[in-house]
């Protein structure tokens, strides 16, 4: 059976995420209090309502405990984002997933229960700053506070250069998890793997130790 999914909220980051699930083939129902926003999506979601979500019987009568998962993306009223979210936990919804706009908005929707909180804003800022100071990096995901995973583009100076040459484990602490070299992608490379000038690397790592990296050889 496809999975349900609801978002609320239809703002920028909603109405993506709801766009971007129909195009997977889920199955969405899109919520949002204002008219204009629910008649820009009639055609898109799997069905569009205009309704208040800090109103708990309307989200019992939309059925919002059925849904596998329930994406909250309530911008600016973090008042209503936080209510919303609350009656979702209450009501036992499996997976919540809701976009916080600081760092307060996100501690409180962890502790009351949401399980995933996400921070779009931030973590693009993040990604971003990190591809202004070396476009070698293309993308870069936060693990923890002091791990991730980036997305490395090899360039002159290690082409042709094999993983026993660059020593990165030794000299970085970091780990080349797999190499993308166009379509393909080898997840397990071996010391003796020469590397190509373009072929993508995935690496893991502390941050700092991925910063000297990027500094070093990208
Ligand atoms: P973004 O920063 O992602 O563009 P916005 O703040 O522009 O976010 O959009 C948030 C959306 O959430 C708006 O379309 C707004 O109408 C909707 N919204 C706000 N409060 C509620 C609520 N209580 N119930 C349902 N939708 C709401």
């Amino acid at each position: 059976m496809k999975k349900q999914f609801a978002v609320i909220g239809l703002g920028r980051f909603g109405g993506s995420i709801c766009q971007s699930l129909v195009k997977q083939g889920m199955e969405v129902l899109a919520i949002d209090i204002s008219e204009d926003k629910i008649n820009k999506y009639a055609n898109i979601a799997t069905h569009a309502v205009i309704a208040d979500s800090t109103d708990e019987d309307t989200l019992k009568s939309l059925g919002i405990r059925n849904f596998d998962h329930v994406i909250v993306a309530i911008g600016d009223n973090i008042q209503s984002s936080i209510l919303t979210t609350l009656m979702l936990v209450e009501q036992g919804v499996r997976h919540i997933t809701v976009k916080a706009q600081n760092d307060y908005h996100e501690k409180v929707l962890n502790k009351i229960g949401a399980h995933k909180v996400v921070h779009p804003e931030r973590d693009m800022g993040v990604r971003i700053a990190h591809n202004i100071v070396s476009k070698n990096v293309l993308d870069y995901l936060e693990l923890s506070d002091e791990y991730s995973i980036v997305e490395l583009m090899a360039g002159e100076t290690v082409n042709g250069k094999s993983l026993i040459d660059l020593n990165i484990r030794a000299k970085f602490g970091c780990n080349i998890m797999a190499i993308k070299r166009k379509e393909e992608i080898n997840v397990s490379p071996t010391a003796d793997e020469l590397i190509i000038q373009g072929d993508i690397l995935i690496v893991i790592g502390a941050d700092n130790d991925l910063n000297r990296l990027e500094q070093d050889l990208f």
